[in-house]
Order: structure tokens, then C-alpha cells, then sequence
């Protein structure tokens, strides 16, 4: 039905001034099924025919960018078998082409590092029908920090060089309502899991989960993002913000630094904390041997201080992290044999030591929650039975462990309660902002804390 349609591009201009905000569907109401050929290049309407004429006909208007083109950009993306060489012949780059990119690609990056599902962003231009593919650039991230561009020179060769990749900071807002549990509902709703657990590790200081949730209370959370330079999200960063409506109660959770340390805080600037374990094992398998303070040595015979408490318990028993925190030691320490030490907020430290092995896939900076297995109990070091040495430090100094009951929560004042105040009202601002549902805000690029985990009690 398509028939050849010649119209001066003068005449084109004079009934569509406004170009851009012509939808296809007015151009086809225009000027029937001839216009509706033309569609796909109605970007470019000009660059057509170099007389001022567009030529449209049933076997070269279309779709097909059979005429020169504005650059075009895709996707490619690496299956199972493939590799950049299959992907280029597949998307129709000529041998000599082909030969030369990979050439100058390998110059800078080992092509085998290539994993399945990398993707490779190809602009092409100047596409005509003897050659379809026309190669402008191409650029893949070879790492998160940076990105590899082959750009086709004047000249007909190419060149390919690494540049650091830019990530733009930036805020998501998700909300939900909830179905069964808050987990699956915020990851239904496409919150990142490590988000959400962060979301819900800090609500169970101010709610009680096992009894507190129902069917229809509402969430809000706000975190972070990184975006590269196409929008596309590379990483996920912290959680920032996060809100539990349970009936008519409404709980509030901000992440503040204060003084250099990351914690959240509720709504009044009250830090939120958790209780350490008073005891770091399954109550039922342990006794104490023995407690803190002064002592004859077992071993050595004299008199020493002793600084933590003995849980005996068989070896093997598994050895709980007591707080939410970071591991700053973990290794055969003398006497300790083998060892872990953890840091929590607000100064406080717990350590562990005889143990008979740790726990696969921790290491110095690893982030632990309360409760997490980080050890078994055994006699590694100085011990005459199997018993796990427990150490509480606050603030350099060590306590008695028997003697912790709950870390206390800190109330901010002063100028530190203004400053929470004023990045609350920011967070609170963001939240109006992105109102409409899974909607993004740009952050300044200073404005993110990434690099920092918060230590919650
Ligand atoms: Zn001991």
C-alpha cells in the first residue's frame, strides 16, 4: 500500500515547525501511511537528500536505516559463548573492522577477563546499505571505577583509551505496602536485599517485629545509588532513610555521621543502639570457669589480672558475634591463640580468643550483625581446656562483661543535635521530592558517606 512519496523538505518544515514535539501518531494523521514511513528518521529529516528533497518509498523508507543516519546507539551484551568478536560480526562489522577493535582493545585490557553479561555500548553512524554497520565507538566498563572507549578516528583506524568512570551519586525512594512479610514485600517492590536488611536490622530497635507488622502498613525507604554516565545503576549504596507506619504509628530512621561516626538515629536524635550479648555462646552448652579479675594463673602459676571472662564449653561450640560491628582482628594472637576481635559504636570492643576455628568467609573489615557465627570454641593458645576467653573493652579499657547489660543510647545535643536536625530536614526534603513512586534525585557528589558502614551496637 506504500506507495513513493516525494515531498520538499520546505513544505515538511512549514507543517511541522516543532519537530521535536510531533508524535508519531500526528504525522501519520498528517499525512497517512507515506509519513508513517518516514517516522523512524523524523530526527533527522534534513540530513535525507542533499537536493532538499525526501524520497520515500516502500522499499527504502522504513525502518532500516538505509540512508545516512544521525549516530545510533545499543546495546550488546555478552551470552553465554560469545565474545566481542561473535558480537560485532553478529551486529554486522566488517573482518577488517572487527580485527583492528579487538587489536587495540587488547593494547589495553585482556579480553579473556570478560565475563558473561558484559555490555558493550556501540554507536554507529553513517550507516548506508552496503554498510549497515559503521562503527563510531564503543565503550564497556572494565571495572567499577573505570571504562574502556574505542573511538573510530578520521582516518579510518581506531584508537581505544581507559578513562575513570564517573558515578553519580543519587537517591532512590521506594514505598510499600505490606503483603506478607516487610523483607519480601520491599525486595517485590525492588529494594536491594542488603538494604532492606540494613532497613530492617535498625526498625527492630523501635518495633517489634515478631508481633508488630500487619497486613497494609505502609514503608518508605530512601538509599543511595550509583549511576553511571548512561543511568545505569552500578552499585547500590547505603541505606539513608527509612519509615515503618504500623497502625497509626509512624517509626523514623535516620542515618547520621556524627563526629566522623556513622549510626542511625530515631526522629528526636536518639542514636539507635543494641544491647551487647552478655554472653557470646549458647547459654545452655557453657558455664563459667572463670570471671573477671584477679586471679592465680592456671597455667603460669602467678597472680594476673584477668581480663575477660572463661566460658567453658565443648569444642566446636559455635561463638556468636555479641553486637553489631566490624572484625578489626582476626588471627593467632599468643596467648589467645586463636583470635577475633570486633569493634561496636559508641567505644565499645568485644574480643575472643581459644578459638578452634573461625568462621568461613570473615575477615579483618568484615561487617558481623549480633548473633552471627564468627568462631567455634576451642584451646588454642594458652588454655588448659577448651573455653572461650571473653573480652568487653570500652573505650580502650576493659570491663567486665558480666557488667554489660545494654549500651546506652545516645541523645544528641547541642550542636550535634542541630546538625542531625538539619540533615533530617534534607533527608525529609528528598522524601517530598520524590513523592511520585521509585523516582531518583542527583546528590551532590560530596554528599555520600559510601565508604563508611555504620557500626550499630
Ligand atoms: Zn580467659
Amino acid at each position: 500500500m506504500m506507495t513513493a512519496c516525494v515531498i520538499s523538505v520546505r513544505e515538511y518544515r512549514k507543517e511541522h515547525t516543532f519537530l521535536e514535539k510531533v508524535s508519531h501518531d500526528d504525522m501519520m494523521q498528517a499525512d497517512g501511511s507515506a509519513i508513517s514511513g518516514f517516522v523512524p528518521d523524523v530526527s533527522s529529516p534534513l540530513s535525507l537528500d542533499t537536493e532538499g528533497r525526501v524520497t520515500l518509498t516502500a522499499e527504502t523508507a522504513p525502518v532500516n536505516p538505509a540512508t545516512p543516519t544521525q549516530p545510533q546507539m545499543r546495546t550488546l551484551q555478552l551470552s553465554k559463548g560469545d565474545t566481542l568478536q561473535s558480537l560485532l560480526t553478529e551486529a554486522g562489522a566488517s573482518k577488517e573492522d572487527i580485527d583492528q577493535i579487538i587489536a587495540t582493545v587488547q593494547s589495553k585490557y585482556n579480553l579473556r577477563r570478560m565475563k558473561t553479561g558484559q555490555a558493550f555500548i556501540v554507536t554507529t553512524q553513517n550507516a548506508t546499505e552496503s554498510q549497515p554497520f559503521q562503527l563510531k565507538n564503543i565503550e564497556f566498563n572494565i571495572s567499577d571505577k573505570s571504562v574502556l572507549t574505542v573511538v573510530r578516528t578520521a582516518q579510518g583506524t581506531y584508537e581505544a583509551k581507559v578513562e575513570s568512570l564517573t558515578l553519580k551519586p543519587v537517591l532512590r525512594r521506594i514505598d510499600g505496602r505490606i503483603q506478607s512479610s516487610f523483607y519480601s514485600t520491599a525486595l517485590r517492590q525492588g529494594v536491594p536485599k542488603n538494604i532492606v536488611q540494613e532497613a530492617i536490622a535498625s526498625l527492630t530497635y523501635v518495633m517489634n517485629f515478631q508481633h508488630g507488622i500487619k497486613k497494609g502498613d505502609e514503608f518508605q525507604i530512601l538509599f543511595e545509588e550509583k549511576h553511571d554516565r548512561h543511568g545505569k545503576v552500578v552499585k547500590t549504596g547505603n541505606l539513608r532513610y527509612v519509615s515503618f507506619t504500623a497502625g497509626k504509628t509512624q517509626h523514623r530512621i535516620y542515618r547520621h555521621t556524627n563526629n566522623g561516626q556513622v549510626s542511625y538515629y530515631d526522629d528526636k536524635g536518639r542514636s539507635i543502639v543494641k544491647g551487647l550479648l552478655q554472653t557470646p555462646l549458647d547459654a545452655s552448652k557453657m558455664r563459667i570457669t572463670s570471671g573477671y579479675g584477679m586471679r592465680l594463673h592456671p597455667i603460669n602459676g602467678y597472680n594476673k589480672y584477668h581480663k575477660g571472662v572463661d566460658l567453658g564449653a565443648p569444642t566446636g561450640t559455635a561463638i556468636k558475634a555479641a553486637g553489631d560491628g566490624v572484625i578489626i582482628k582476626y588471627g593467632y594472637y599468643g596467648e589467645y591463640g586463636n583470635f577475633v576481635k570486633i569493634r561496636h559504636s559508641n567505644g565499645y570492643e568485644t574480643a575472643y580468643g581459644h578459638l578452634s576455628r573461625y568462621e568461613k568467609g570473615l575477615s579483618v573489615g568484615s561487617r558481623v550483625s549480633q548473633n552471627q557465627v564468627i568462631g567455634y570454641v576451642g584451646s588454642t593458645g594458652s588454655a588448659t581446656g577448651p573455653h572461650l576467653h571473653y573480652e568487653v573493652i570500652y573505650k580502650g579499657s576493659n570491663i567486665n562483661p558480666m557488667s554489660v547489660k545494654k549500651m546506652p543510647s545516645v541523645q544528641l545535643v547541642g550542636k550535634d543535635l542541630q546538625k542531625f536536625n538539619k540533615a533530617k530536614s534534607e533527608i525529609d526534603t528528598h522524601l517530598v521530592a520524590l513523592a511520585q513512586p521509585n523516582t531518583i534525585a542527583y546528590l551532590p557528589d560530596n554528599m555520600t558517606d559510601s565508604t563508611q558502614q555504620p557500626v550499630v551496637g
